[in-house]
């Protein structure tokens, strides 16, 4: 592979004419391919009208396509005999990467900054539950600092006999405690037949993990301007989160925030394995915020505090965090739920840690106060 490697940044940096357009994929061609397999790779490089460069170096050969990337990621290059191996030069999602806006993005939810050094700090129930209670708990996650609300009316749920939300009910309930609360809201959208309604009193519209790869939901969402909330798929790599957020993206929706909730593993002692190298690792590939979720992360009260706290240390853009002031009578994720008492505690961890680091919390902006 060495080898490889060193005659391809050859081939990069010495045979490409500066300024030429740029190889946007190398074909690795098979040790021993025959000159009559070459010419037919190049014919069939040319046969789509793009441009080929050969070199033939010691060991291997290579072959670098200059042409649209987005018909040459659509041809099967590999099925040509004599071709071992199809490296793409850009990353397939090309709204979503650091090459195409190397600033980090700023996602505004009506007033509350989130990403490029303003962290959103999102609380409040996992599913949206009766008035008395929705008030109580907004008005503690609010008092101990939280600037996003949070509360699912469509629950998406393993069992079709668990409780599933209270629908639009649930969604004017969310609204109206946010607005009476002073914080925009954030709620998930389950369904593709439900997005006009969610995004009419939503600030935000949250992508749980199960619909990450809901493509027409999200092709439908991107055609909305409301800021995403987009939870990484369970089994979901970070190339997959992204390529799902390039889906928002192409639609014309700039507004995603990434988040880390936990990806499946081995071991039953935490519900997810928390991924915090997400964290960082997305920085150097998008320009999108990527906020961590530790409840659903963890699914432990115990062990939220220490995964938020690594969580904004590890350069997270927010902590998205569950809260009920009576988890023992919750209607979903009770066992998860931090107390209004323990996200004030944690709040002011998290504020210190930000302050530290020089992060911003954006506060309620005047139209809420
Ligand atoms: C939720 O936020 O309540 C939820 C269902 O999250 P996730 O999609 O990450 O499981
Ligand atoms: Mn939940």
């Amino acid at each position: 592979m060495r080898v490889v490697h060193s005659a391809l940044s050859e081939f990069l940096t010495n045979r490409v004419p500066k300024h030429s357009l740029s190889i946007v994929v190398i074909l690795i061609l098979k040790s021993g391919a025959t000159d009559a397999q070459i010419d037919h790779v190049i014919a069939r490089v040319e046969s789509l009208g793009m441009r080929a460069h050969l070199s033939r170096g010691t060991y291997r050969t290579i072959i670098g396509i200059i042409g649209d990337e987005n018909i040459i990621r659509e041809e099967p290059f590999c099925a040509i005999e004599g071709v071992s191996e199809v490296v793409p030069v850009l990353p397939p999602y090309k709204l979503a990467s650091l090459e195409a806006h190397p600033e980090p993005s700023i996602i505004d939810v009506s007033g509350i900054k989130i990403g490029g050094g303003f962290l959103g700090m999102i609380a409040g129930p996992c599913s949206v539950e009766d008035e008395p209670r929705m008030h109580r708990i907004a008005a503690a996650v609010r008092a101990a600092g939280a600037n996003i609300f949070r509360g699912g009316a469509y629950k998406p749920r393993t069992s079709p006999y668990a409780f599933q939300g209270l629908g639009e009910d649930g969604l004017k309930l969310l609204r109206d405690v946010g607005d009476l609360h002073g914080m925009p809201v954030v709620t998930e959208v389950t369904d593709v037949r439900c997005v006009e309604t969610v995004a009419k009193y939503a600030d935000m519209i949250q992508v749980g993990a199960r619909n990450m790869q809901n493509f027409v939901l999200l092709t439908e969402i991107g055609m909305t301007s409301r800021p995403v909330l987009l939870k990484r798929g369970m089994s979901a790599t970070i190339t997959d989160l992204l390529m799902s957020a390039e889906y928002i993206l192409s639609q014309g929706n700039p507004n995603v925030v990434l988040c880390e909730r936990g990806i499946k593993s081995f071991d039953p002692a935490t519900r997810n394995l928390f991924d915090v190298a997400a964290v960082p690792l997305a920085h150097t590939l998008t320009h999108l915020p990527i906020i961590v979720d530790p409840s659903h992360a963890t699914g432990r009260p115990d062990l939220i505090p220490a995964c938020a706290l690594a969580g904004i240390a590890a350069g997270a853009d927010g902590v998205h965090i569950e809260v009920h002031d009576q988890p023992e009578v919750a209607k979903s994720d009770g066992p998860q739920a931090l107390l209004p008492e323990q996200y004030r505690e944690l709040a002011e961890k998290m504020r210190c840690m930000a302050e530290m680091l020089g992060k911003t919390i954006s506060t309620i902006p005047k139209v809420y106060a």
